[in-house]
């Protein structure tokens, strides 16, 4: 899979490093073929070049918008060289073979930044530059693309350690810059037209996709939004059907997809799972035998916040649900499956959005997550880990018992998505208390705590459901001061990742209380 390079074409708007470049290039004995001012300025560099105009036999035209959109050119980049049809053609048509190509772009983005008029930044688009990248990238069997100033260097590095080639793992990697290259380039262009139109689309869309939905307005109504759709969307909102209601809003879409990523955390095989979400935080999870049993645990949780919730189902939402649920007012229920009786019951409050979705998504399956920063994008992978059971290890010398066991494993899901700080009291497979973004683990613990007791007080419990209840904690404690608090609204066993620079404290702090604590060696924070 070598390529011995004998000849490259350079044309580059970006000259920085190409007086090197094409000296390096020479003293390995690389023919360079080139266009009007790169090989002006490889001329003046002391390198021999021959025109690009020369091979084509056509001068470079219209101001420049044709130079290299030529067979001579791209038959050079796209043929086959162990093709016998594709080296005849070479030779029938005296097209020489191109092994490396180096082009970066004209500078549409920075032209664009800079605040240029119409007229110019239209003649900043490049069209040969992107077709001869495309080309080459195509055929990296054969061809090296390089469209970055900073492989150079990497290029020269490669030809040394393989006497003068590249390998096919080099220019595949090549071609992969290639390829985002070109497609960030046509994005920046797309965004620009996008813009003096006045019509709203992202700047940049970091995923393929396309748009599902054009939104009435973004999370407040000054902003303008849209929904884009992956080609082939995984179960879940952007695959779902809207059996009835208004069209989902930007809010709608964000909640909708938390109360189902956690739904889908359980399996339906294991029993019913229902998720309630509030500003894109469950105010109440559980899971029970029937759906109904499992809506009516998670609404208990947090009544006050459960209204006008988003409901999700990891199973089929039948009539008694539909009926429980049309209880309270509710936004949007979402679930894998419907019965035609509680469709029926939903036709009645038509308002209420209701989504079919087809299927539960795996939430093990790999994922990336993206978020903008100013002037930037951060990308990751989704969080699509959950700790095996028996991978926890138990600290204290108290082991949980089973039913405290069965608690934790549930809290712990339900943690993963709850914003940081998460602390999740849960008691017979339901949420009984979620403290939820506080910038403090212990105001977390205290609140939710404090929400169950409150609660309890309103529905004349004897005591508040956080007694005898297991907890997770979605990172590990930083002081015992969120452990006391924990032991204070009478929780029995915790769950948390451990790491902490004081986890002898805590760890004390739970023996002291009696407590049962585990830890996952791994933490979900979610900002
Ligand atoms: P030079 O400075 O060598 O005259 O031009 C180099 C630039 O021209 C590079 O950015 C390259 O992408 C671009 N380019 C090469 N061939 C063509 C073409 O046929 N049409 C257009 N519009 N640009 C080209």
């Amino acid at each position: 899979d070598l390529v011995p390079v004998r000849r490259a074409l350079i044309s580059v708007s970006d000259k920085t490093g190409l007086p090197e470049l094409g000296r390096a290039l020479a003293a390995r004995g690389v023919e360079v073929l080139s266009t009007g001012g790169t090989a002006a300025a490889l001329r003046e560099a002391g390198c021999t070049v021959r025109d690009v105009a020369e091979v084509t036999g056509l001068p470079e035209m219209m101001d420049g918008r044709v130079k290299t959109l030529h067979p001579a050119v791209h038959g050079g980049l796209l043929a086959l060289r162990d093709a016998p049809a594709h080296v005849e053609a070479m030779e029938a048509h005296g097209i020489p073979a191109i092994d490396l190509l180096v082009v970066n772009l004209y500078p549409f983005e920075a032209t664009v930044a800079a605040g240029a008029e119409e007229a110019e930044a239209v003649e900043q688009i490049d069209i040969g530059g992107p077709a001869m990248i495309r080309a080459a990238a195509k055929n990296h069997a054969h061809v090296a693309p390089v469209v970055d100033v900073e492989d150079y260097d990497a290029l020269l590095a490669e030809l040394d350690a393989n006497d003068g080639a590249t390998t096919l793992a080099f220019r595949k990697a090549l071609a992969l810059t290639a390829f985002g290259r070109t497609a960030a380039y046509d994005a920046a262009v797309s965004g620009w037209m996008a813009e003096s139109l006045g019509v709203f689309a992202p700047r940049r869309r970091v995923m393929g996709g396309r748009l599902a939905q054009e939104l009435r307005y973004g999370e407040n109504p000054h902003q303008r939004a849209a929904f884009y759709a992956e080609t082939d969307p995984a179960p879940g909102v952007a695959s779902a059907r809207l059996l009835q209601g208004k069209e989902l809003s930007y809010n709608n879409i964000n909640d909708t997809d938390a109360a189902y990523a956690l739904a889908a955390e359980f399996l339906p095989a294991d029993g019913a799972a229902c998720v309630i979400v509030k500003h894109a935080n469950p105010c109440g999870a559980a899971r029970a035998a029937s759906p109904l049993e499992a809506y009516r645990k998670a609404r208990e949780c947090d009544p006050v916040s459960a209204f006008g919730g988003i409901v999700a189902l990891n199973t089929t939402l039948d009539a008694a649900t539909a009926q429980a649920i049309l209880e309270l007012f509710t936004e949007v229920v979402i679930a894998p499956a419907i019965d035609d009786e509680a469709q029926a019951l939903f036709a009645q409050k038509p308002n209420v959005r209701l989504l079919k979705a087809p299927g539960l998504p795996n939430p093990g399956a790999p994922a990336r997550a993206a978020r903008q920063v100013t002037g930037g994008w951060l990308v990751q992978d989704a969080d699509t880990r959950l700790v095996a059971p028996e991978t926890l290890k138990v600290v204290t010398a108290r082991a949980p018992s089973e039913a405290e066991m069965r608690d934790l494993a549930f809290a712990w899901a339900v943690a993963k998505h709850v914003k940081s700080n998460a602390i999740v009291y849960a008691k017979g497979r339901a949420t009984v208390g979620i403290g939820a973004g506080q910038m403090s683990r212990v105001d977390s613990a205290r609140i939710a705590a404090e929400k169950a007791r409150a609660m309890a007080e309103e529905l004349g419990l004897p005591e508040p459901p956080t007694v005898g209840a297991a907890v997770a904690s979605d990172a590990f404690f930083p002081f015992a001061d969120g452990v006391e608090a924990l032991a204070a609204a009478g929780a029995t066993a915790v769950i948390q990742p451990g790491g902490a620079r004081r986890d002898a404290e805590v760890i004390a702090a739970a023996e002291a209380h009696g407590m049962a604590m585990v830890f996952t060696g791994e933490r979900h924070f979610r900002h």
